[in-house]
């Protein structure tokens, strides 16, 4: 059951058995390895433009179809530039940084356009198409609303105060809590801020070591001495998750943040534009990997999509649209901006944020949740 990215093949689910787990794909886009059309006969319902149909009485097939394509493109194993340089990529200043993600990302937003990879983006969710055709029934008890989970990601000091003192009157005026991951060896933190916001029902959560993009790519015992350093805050905030550093991760760093985290949050769903592009789970849903569990990130973050040219109101339409097809499919809804001025920091890209966050106030289809709420519930 090897798979290789040239045995993924693109399929439209033209119908699935009424009631059946998968029938939320109807419609959808996958790709599902070639070996699994062969193994389950489905290659027999499958049309030449790519329209596959699922028959009545199909048998659930192994859980392992999907449990081997969601770790298919999970890792950024090669390290991205700014991991390689000789220096911290955050000595370089942010303007010039901004310049070159840009132009990086607009160069590959027609691919993106016409993505036909794996992941797909803005979102794919063939993992999950995959595990659901491996249940033997019905989902044993009628999906309750999906939860939403809001997180930050607070890369600088002016981005902690932002959180604390705009983002979080944003969110608690819906009757959502947040998790701010913060950065505990670039800058010293203000521990009054991280108490205010733990004091209002907000989250700590820690987010590398120095912001250099190095972590995932260290032998384990140099690793080891960076996710140690953290460890005083881990203990006075009750830290239980982590966030990687432009969502750099390898198994190695999730093997060893398993000593320290109950979860990590730095895979996405789908396969994003920076810093390693066509990498992600496809699946949003919580899953165990390296002893540790994974909340996909499963909403597209903003900062991609500022750089490759969105304007605030055509972020909010893609979340709610990814946010709606994720419900559909059982999926839990994980979002990650940043509080700076250069994100969503400033008035006018914070509109975005701020729509989201009515749309899911006042859906009912939707339920405010943090990763310990999520975690409590039974992982696959
Ligand atoms: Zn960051």
């Amino acid at each position: 059951m090897e798979m290789s990215a040239k045995d993924l093949v693109r399929v439209t689910i033209e119908a699935a058995s009424e009631g059946a787990p998968h029938e939320w794909s109807t419609g959808g886009h996958f790709s599902v390895p070639a070996s699994f059309l062969d193994a389950t006969g489905l290659r027999q319902h499958l049309e030449d433009d790519g329209r596959l149909t699922i028959p009545a009485g199909f048998l659930p097939v192994s859980a392992r179809y999907g449990e081997q394509l969601r770790l298919h493109c999970a890792f950024t194993e090669t390290p991205p530039i700014s991991a390689r340089l000789p220096f911290s990529y955050q000595r370089v200043p942010v303007p010039l940084r901004t310049i070159v993600a840009r132009v990086v990302s607009r160069v590959r937003r027609r691919s993106l356009a016409t993505n036909e990879g794996f992941p797909a983006w803005p979102l794919d969710l063939s993992a999950d198409l995959l595990l659901d055709l491996a249940c033997e029934e019905g989902r044993q008890e009628e999906i309750g609303r999906t939860p939403v989970i809001l997180t930050h990601d607070l890369d600088t000091r002016e981005g902690l105060q932002n959180w604390v003192q705009i983002f979080l009157d944003l969110e608690e005026a819906v009757g959502a809590r947040s998790t701010g991951f913060v950065v505990p060896c670039a800058w010293p933190l203000d521990l009054h801020l991280l108490d205010q916001a733990r004091s209002r029902g907000h989250e700590i959560g820690v987010h590398g070591y120095d912001h250099s993009n190095q972590t995932a790519f260290l032998d384990s015992r140099r690793r080891i001495e960076r996710l140690e350093a953290a460890r005083e805050l881990i203990e006075k905030f009750e830290v239980r998750g982590y966030r990687s550093p432009s969502l750099l991760r390898t198994r190695g760093l999730m093997s060893d943040l398993s000593r320290y985290y109950s979860y990590e949050s730095s895979i996405t769903t789908a396969g994003g534009i920076l810093p390693v592009p066509s990498r992600g789970c496809a699946s949003a849903r919580p899953f165990r990997v390296e002893g540790i569990t994974e909340l996909p990130l499963s909403l597209p973050p903003e900062a991609g999509l500022c750089f490759i040219g969105f304007r605030p109101h055509e972020i909010f339409e893609l979340w709610v649209s990814c946010a709606e097809q994720i419900a559909a499919s059982g999926g839990v809804v994980v979002l990650l901006t940043h509080c700076e001025e250069r994100f969503s920091g400033n008035s006018e890209t914070r509109e975005a944020y701020r729509l989201f966050l009515d749309y899911v106030a006042s859906s009912s289809s939707f339920e405010w949740s943090t990763p310990a709420r999520v975690l409590e519930r039974e992982i696959v």
